[in-house]
C-alpha cells in the first residue's frame, strides 16, 4: 500500500444531488492525456480553460472548465485534473464513465488524500484533519481541523520527537561510555530532560483532548423524576420546542435525541422518561430505555424541582443512576421561595471536575449542584459553562486543533512509555532506552511514520469517495 501507485484514479468530488456545478477528480499519470481526449485541448497548468467534453464518437456530453495541476504541484503530488460540469447526475456520470473508458479507475475512499499522504504532501494528522473539516458540524470544530491541517498538531508531535530523539542519543552515549562520573551527570541530564519531556506531552495531550471533544462532542442524558421539567430544559436548551411539555407525568415514553452546539461544543442531549415505578408496560419500556440512555452518557444531568431538598435529590439520583457521573440540576428557582433559592444557588462547594474520563472517577458525593429554571432560562448559561468544564472544552482556548480518539491513545501510549523510562533511569538502563523506544513509535503512529498498513486502510476507509 505505501508504495507509490502508477494508475489513475477517478471519482466525482462534489456531493451527490442536484447542484449548479459538479466536479469530475483525476489524479494520476494518465489524468492529462485522459483529459486531453475528453476535451480536445491541451490544458494550460493552472488555468481554468473553457471547453467542450465530449463522449467517444465525438458527442458533446456537456460545456465546462477544466483545470490542469500538474504534480508535484498538486493535492494529491500527482497530475490532476478537475473538470467543472454542470451539476446533476447524468452529466458527471457520463464524463466519469468516459474518463474509465479512457484508462482511469473508480477511486477508492479516500484515495485522493491517501495519495497526497504517500506521496509526502500531506503526514497522517493532516491528512485524517481534511476528513474533519469535511465533516465539521460546528464553525469551532472546522477552524480546530484548519489548524490541524495547517500542521500546528503535527509540529508539536515534530518537537516531541526530535527532543525525544536527542534524549535517546544521550542515553545511548550514557550506555557505550559507562564512566562513573559521566554516568552521574547524565542520568541528571537524562531525568531532567525526560521531565520536560512529559511537560509538554501533557500539555499536547490536553490540547488534544479539547480537540478531540470539538469533533465528537460530549453526551448528556437528562434523567429524573416525572414533571421536574427535563423536556422544557430540553427544549430551553434546543431553543425550540423539541419534546412535548404536559404537567402529566409519564408524557415522554421515548428518548427524545437532539444534536446541539452549546457554545461552541457540540452536544447530544437525550430527553429520557421521568424515573419512576409504573405497571403501564408503555412507561416501563420508556423507563428501559431511559435506563439505557443514563448508561451510555459521559454525563448525566438529574432534574428536580427545587422544593425537593436536596439532600433527598441526591439520594434519589444515586439510587437511580448507580455510578453513572452526574449532575443535580435543581429546577424552577422561579417558584422558589428566598431560603430554597439561596439553598439552591449555593450549590455544591466542591467545583466540578475539569474532564469527562476525571468526572467519571468522582465518586457520586461529589456530584455538582446547579440551581435553574428552565422557564426564565435563570441559571442555564451556568450549566452550560459547566458542560464545557467537564468535556475539558475551553471555547476561549487560543489554537485548539482538531484531534481523534486515536491520537489521545498514542499520545497516552508515549506518555506511559515515558513515564516507566523515568523510572528506569536508576536502574535498568537498557530498559528506559526500550521505553524511549517504545514512546518514539507511539509518536510515530501519529503522524504515520510508523503506522500499520491495516491502520492507514482503516483511517482512509472512512473517507468520502472523491476525498
Ligand atoms: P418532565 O416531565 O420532567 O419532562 O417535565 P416537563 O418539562 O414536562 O414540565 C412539567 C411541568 O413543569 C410543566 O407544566 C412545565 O411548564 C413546568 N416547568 C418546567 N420547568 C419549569 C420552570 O423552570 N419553572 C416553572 N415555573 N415551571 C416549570
Amino acid at each position: 500500500m505505501r508504495e507509490q501507485r502508477d494508475d489513475t484514479i477517478a471519482a466525482v468530488a462534489t456531493a451527490p444531488g442536484q447542484g449548479a456545478v459538479a466536479i469530475v477528480r483525476l489524479s494520476g499519470t494518465n489524468a492529462r492525456a485522459i483529459v486531453e481526449a475528453l476535451t480536445g485541448i491541451v490544458p494550460r497548468p493552472r488555468y481554468a480553460e473553457l471547453c467542450t467534453f465530449r463522449g467517444a464518437a465525438g458527442e458533446e456530453l456537456d460545456r465546462g472548465l477544466v483545470l490542469f495541476f500538474p504534480g508535484p504541484r498538486s493535492y494529491t503530488g500527482e497530475d490532476v485534473v478537475e473538470l467543472h460540469a454542470h451539476g446533476g447526475r447524468v452529466v458527471s456520470d457520463a464524463l466519469l464513465a468516459r474518463a474509465f473508458t479512457l484508462g482511469a479507475r473508480p477511486a477508492e475512499p479516500g484515495e485522493f488524500t491517501l495519495r497526497a499522504f504517500l506521496n509526502d504532501k500531506v503526514d497522517l494528522l493532516q491528512a485524517e484533519a481534511v476528513a474533519d473539516l469535511v465533516a465539521s458540524g460546528s464553525t469551532a470544530a472546522a477552524r480546530a481541523a484548519l489548524r490541524s491541517l495547517d500542521g500546528q498538531f503535527s509540529a508539536r508531535v515534530s518537537a516531541l520527537q526530535s527532543a525525544l530523539t536527542q534524549l535517546r542519543v544521550k542515553l545511548e552515549a550514557w550506555l557505550d561510555f559507562p564512566d562513573e562520573e559521566l554516568r552521574f551527570d547524565a542520568r541528571d541530564d537524562c531525568a531532567a530532560a525526560l521531565d520536560a519531556l512529559l511537560a509538554d506531552l501533557g500539555a499536547l495531550a490536553r490540547a488534544a483532548r479539547s480537540g478531540s471533544v470539538l469533533r465528537d462532542g460530549l453526551s448528556v442524558a437528562i434523567a429524573g423524576p416525572p414533571n421536574a421539567g427535563k423536556s422544557s430544559l430540553l427544549n430551553r436548551l434546543a431553543g425550540y420546542d423539541a419534546a412535548i411539555v404536559t404537567d402529566i407525568p409519564g408524557t415522554t415514553r421515548d428518548p427524545l435525541r437532539e444534536h446541539l452546539t452549546l457554545g461552541g461544543l457540540p452536544i447530544t442531549i437525550v430527553d429520557t422518561a421521568g424515573l419512576r415505578e409504573s405497571t403501564d408496560p408503555v412507561e416501563q419500556e420508556g423507563l428501559r430505555r431511559a435506563r439505557a440512555e443514563v448508561r451510555r452518557a459521559d454525563r448525566v444531568l438529574w432534574v428536580v424541582d427545587v422544593r425537593e431538598p436536596v439532600d433527598a435529590a441526591l439520594a434519589n439520583a444515586r439510587a437511580n443512576l448507580g455510578d453513572a457521573p452526574f449532575t443535580v440540576l435543581r429546577n424552577k428557582v422561579d417558584l422558589a421561595r428566598d431560603g430554597e433559592v439561596q439553598d439552591a444557588a449555593a450549590g455544591d462547594p466542591r467545583p466540578a471536575r475539569s474532564t469527562v474520563s476525571d468526572a467519571r472517577d468522582a465518586p457520586a458525593d461529589r456530584a455538582p449542584v446547579l440551581a435553574i429554571s428552565a422557564l426564565t432560562g435563570a441559571g442555564i448559561d451556568a450549566l452550560i459553562a459547566h458542560l464545557h468544564t467537564l468535556a475539558g472544552y475551553d471555547a476561549a482556548a487560543p489554537g485548539t486543533f482538531s484531534a481523534r480518539r486515536r491520537h489521545l491513545a498514542a499520545l497516552e501510549r508515549a506518555r506511559i512509555r515515558l513515564a516507566a523510562a523515568r523510572e528506569q533511569l536508576d536502574g535498568a538502563l537498557e530498559l528506559a532506552a526500550e521505553e524511549l523506544r517504545g514512546a518514539q513509535t507511539a509518536l510515530g503512529e501519529l503522524t504515520g511514520e510508523l503506522t500499520s498498513d491495516d491502520l492507514l486502510g482503516e483511517i482512509f476507509a472512512t473517507f468520502c469517495i472523491g476525498k
